[in-house]
């Protein structure tokens, strides 16, 4: 990826959110986002990559602001009469600075304190509402993973059969401070009913540690559905029975069928491990906890340790849960063995011990306490043994075959207009050792054609005036053609064997 490249994307960004083109700014900050981390998990330099992960959190920030501005707008927009002359609506200035903490686009926002936390027809399962859909670009307060148990309908009955649960779920005793380990049963249970909601205490941890975690792990729901992954039938099913099922059907799962201590998900970058991981979250209702090894290492080098130990307490509080380690060969390289540093050995034993101690390993206990630990990496030869092994599950994530590429194109280009001589079929047949992540830039870029085209040459005043409509012209098979040409594969044939001969070997499926 050219550096060149994030550069005039992230001056396009901005530039049209300035303009006060949201939508369009939304879309190039999305697209330098990804082109950004694509990059930063190709960089093994911890301080070049934390220094990427660091722009990257910023540009992250900046989408917010921009999507959080055009959310207000359209929220104007409902009476068909105003929708026309939108417009003027988006003349305010774009990215009004509000003083939130820094962060990583791939970590979700902390907890919402329980007094701003939406009503509880999102909360749980059975007859909640349908959460906000992607183009209602949902607040960070919405819905919490952890109480939203019951996924779409499902056997979603673990929780409420739960008489722990149950017993607990009158109480909305927040107040309760003296905290620590000891009285954790006696808090509101994570699968009590309605509005009950428990925080975990920090008594007896570093506060700013407890703050760190809270802020830079995941408790919302990502919002992401099986459905909205193109492809990867089986890395699907096996998700769903390795993390998904145990939690559903508890009881099933005891003895020789407990649940596995982790899963690994291997393969090339850009795959979907994130996004099935996150749906992995939605679909489970579990609480869900995003870690990047790479800001374990880097941005609480020192501190690794003692968050890995709280990550793992924190997760047990609030189980069920499930903590998704990416890029999981930072921490547990082999290859440092000798040179490694002292703090990163000690990071490594601790998430060996820890996950030696998670319930799901043990199956038969509560399954309301199981934590399941979710593991991806890009370079799974770098994992040493140990850890290896309690990764039992290890599921490869293959780039799309040519029905998950026409299927991903699909989902790609819902919400764009598409001219009649597009053949998505051939556009997937040219797409052949493209990975997810470069067949959505092939569709962003090619959406964008259109709109290059009518603004090449104009001035800022002048793209303002543009309706709307101009800009949203179909896309056509050429504007796919030129697109295809532009974005390269970033997966090469040797990596694909080194995965293919590495499942071979350590795989289990
Ligand atoms: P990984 O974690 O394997 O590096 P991600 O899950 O972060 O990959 O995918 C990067 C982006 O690529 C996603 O945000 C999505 O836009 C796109 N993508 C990749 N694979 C798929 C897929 N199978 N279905 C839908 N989108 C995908």
């Amino acid at each position: 990826m050219n550096v060149e490249e994030i550069g005039e994307n992230t001056k396009m960004a901005r530039e049209y959110a300035l303009l006060g083109n949201y939508e369009t700014s939304m879309v190039y900050y999305q697209g330098v986002i990804q082109q950004i981390q694509k990059m930063v998990t190709s960089i093994r330099e911890p301080d070049r990559k934390h220094r990427w992960q660091k722009i990257r959190q910023e540009l992250s920030q900046e989408y917010d602001h921009v999507k959080d501005i055009n959310a207000t707008l359209s929220s104007f927009k409902s009476d068909p009469v105003h929708d026309h002359g939108g417009i003027q609506a988006y003349r305010q200035p774009a990215a009004q600075p509000k003083h939130e903490p820094e962060r990583d686009p791939d970590v979700w926002p902390p907890p919402t304190p329980v007094e701003h936390r939406p009503s509880p027809q999102y909360q749980r399962g059975g007859a909640r509402k349908e959460p906000p859909r992607r183009s209602e670009p949902s607040k960070p307060s919405q819905r919490i993973a952890g109480r939203d148990r019951g996924g779409r309908g499902g056997p979603s009955q673990a929780g409420r059969g739960d008489p722990r649960g149950r017993a607990a779920g009158g109480s909305r005793d927040r107040g309760d401070k003296k905290g620590g380990k000891g009285d954790k049963d006696k808090k509101s249970s994570p699968t009590g009913e309605e509005g009950d909601e428990k925080k975990f205490d920090p008594a007896g941890y570093d506060k700013d540690l407890v703050e760190n975690l809270e802020r830079d792990i995941v408790q919302r729901n990502p919002d992401v559905h099986w459905g909205d992954i193109a492809g990867l039938t089986e890395a699907k099913r096996l998700l769903e029975e390795a993390v998904v099922l145990p939690l559903w059907m508890p009881d099933y799962f005891k003895g020789i069928r407990r649940p596995w201590k982790g899963v690994l998900m291997v393969g090339p970058p850009g795959t979907g491990k994130t996004l099935l991981a996150k749906a992995v979250a939605t679909e489970c209702g579990t609480t869900f906890f995003n870690v990047s090894s790479s800001s374990l290492t880097s941005k609480w080098r020192g501190e690794s340790e003692k968050l890995m130990r709280l990550l793992f307490e924190m997760a047990r509080f609030y189980a069920p849960s499930t903590i998704f380690i990416d890029e999981i060969d930072s921490i547990c390289s082999k290859r440092g063995s000798s040179s490694e540093h002292e703090a990163s050995r000690r990071v490594k034993s601790e998430l060996l011990v820890q996950m030696d101690g998670v319930t799901g390993a043990t199956g038969g206990e509560d399954a309301t306490k199981t934590v399941m630990v979710l593991a991806a990496t890009n370079f799974p030869w770098d994992i040493d043994e140990a850890l290896r092994r309690r990764l039992e599950k290890r599921v490869y994530i293959p780039l799309p075959c040519a029905e998950g590429r026409e299927q991903l194109l699909k989902i790609n280009l819902r919400e764009v207009p598409i001219d009649d001589s597009t053949d998505l079929a051939a556009i997937a047949a040219k797409l052949e050792g493209y990975s997810g992540a470069d067949i959505t830039n092939v569709c962003r870029d090619a959406s964008m054609m259109a709109m290059r085209r009518r603004i090449a040459g104009l001035r800022p005043e002048e793209i303002r005036k543009i309706p709307k409509d101009e800009l949203n012209q179909p896309t056509t098979m050429l504007d796919f053609e030129e697109a295809v040409k532009k974005v390269s594969k970033s997966v090469g044939k040797e990596d694909l064997e080194k995965y293919e001969k590495w499942m071979t070997e350590f795989g289990s499926v």
